[in-house]
């Protein structure tokens, strides 16, 4: 039987690294890309399509799925995994960011945060306990602890007192998700550092979460607004302050550039809604860099979105032709953009896998960015 969570690390390059997360449901190769399927669905791709992208693990979202179809109407369905027909590790979020992002917020207090619904304006409860509930019902394999988040553009006191409190969640979330016992699902629980773009604050965090004990471990409140430079900048010393034998997270990151400067890093995880979104409104990721469907100059060019994919899109689908399907609106357009970004993705993952096992990582990052920088789409 394979393991609950395992960790094994097989080749390091500089702070990069590459492994497998062993879990019941299967394994994850490292670091890793997860495709995020909000609503119980990775937008515009079947379950069997995202897999032969080659993901090995999807995110689900708290927020959305507890208010639509609901945590319990998902467990009476047997769970995520048997709702939408995806066999493999689902990680799902906390709630904490987007019940901050989309919701009407009407009480924030020590205990949790009460909001309204975007949907219906009905009134929900979100806190340590109840974000682990919802995890559990849900079937989440890998658990996110529940942490509260405020605008990067608040002062130090403010991001102190929400990382403070963010501590003092995590332990909640701690107890919360033991308190479910052994479950055949819930194998994981990662903790969240926070701590904006400050080294003190984030090393307090980081002391707090490994004093607690976490399978892993994420870097939250980054890819907000602050700037590659700036994300890079913690990214230079936050990896270094966790534990270096358990999986680094990054949350929301991001686009193709920011995924190799993190490895290069230390990360080993990353989520981000960029290839699916950009999929359904005509941006296509490439080796030589992003590409606008939509622009006329594609109406003709019988040429694949990216010569160097081995997708099902180009493979048999012309710019010309995914020009027209989007400029129509027509759904297809949207399928074939978003199944061609999510490879783009997953190969890329697997080209930075192979140059830290080759010990080749350095030239190989610098080779991606010489063409994406410098191409033309
Ligand atoms: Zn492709």
């Amino acid at each position: 039987m394979l393991p609950r969570f395992d960790f094994h690390i097989h080749a390091t390059d500089g702070k990069a690294r590459t492994g497998i997360i062993a879990m019941r449901r299967g394994e994850i190769r490292t670091p890793a890309f997860m495709p995020v399927g909000t609503a119980a669905t990775v937008k515009a791709m079947k379950p069997q399509d995202v897999r032969a992208s080659g993901a090995d693990i999807i995110l689900g979202n708290t927020y959305h799925l507890m208010l639509r179809p609901t945590a319990e109407r998902v467990h009476r369905l047997g769970g995520l995994h048997g709702f939408m027909g995806w066999d493999r590790p689902i990680l799902t979020d906390s709630g904490g960011y987007q019940v901050m992002s989309l919701s009407e917020l009407t009480k924030r207090s020590e205990d949790g945060i009460v909001f309204k619904s975007h949907l219906d304006g009905s009134r929900h409860l979100l806190s340590p306990e109840r974000s682990m509930e919802i995890q559990r019902l849900l079937g989440s394999n890998i658990v996110m602890a529940f942490d509260e988040l405020v605008p990067t553009t608040s002062t130090r006191e403010v991001q102190a007192a929400a990382m403070e409190r963010s501590m003092r969640w995590a332990k909640r979330s701690r107890q919360g998700f033991d308190a479910g016992g052994d479950h055949a699902e819930s194998n994981a629980l990662f903790g969240i550092q926070q701590g904006a773009l400050d080294e003190g604050l984030r090393k307090v965090s980081a002391d707090a979460l490994l004093d607690i004990g976490f399978d892993g471990y994420a870097i939250g409140g980054l890819a907000v607004g602050e700037g590659q430079a700036a994300m890079f900048g913690v990214l230079d010393y936050a990896p270094g302050q966790l534990d270096a034998a358990k999986p680094r997270y990054l949350m929301g990151v991001g686009k193709p550039d920011d995924i190799v400067g993190a490895v290069e890093r230390g990360i080993d995880m990353f989520d981000c809604v960029l290839p699916t979104r950009s999929g359904r409104t005509g941006q296509a990721f490439t080796a030589r860099g992003p590409v606008n469907i939509r622009n006329a100059k594609h109406a003709e060019d019988q040429g694949p979105l990216d010569p160097s994919c081995g997708c099902p899109t180009c493979g048999s689908f012309s710019r010309a032709y995914l020009h027209h399907l989007v400029r129509a609106g027509e759904i297809l357009g949207a399928m074939l953009m978003t199944e061609h970004n999510l490879w783009f993705y997953q190969q890329l993952m697997a080209g930075l896998r192979a140059a830290i096992a080759n010990g080749r990582l350095s030239d190989h990052a610098n080779a991606f960015r010489s063409a994406y920088y410098g191409g033309e789409g």
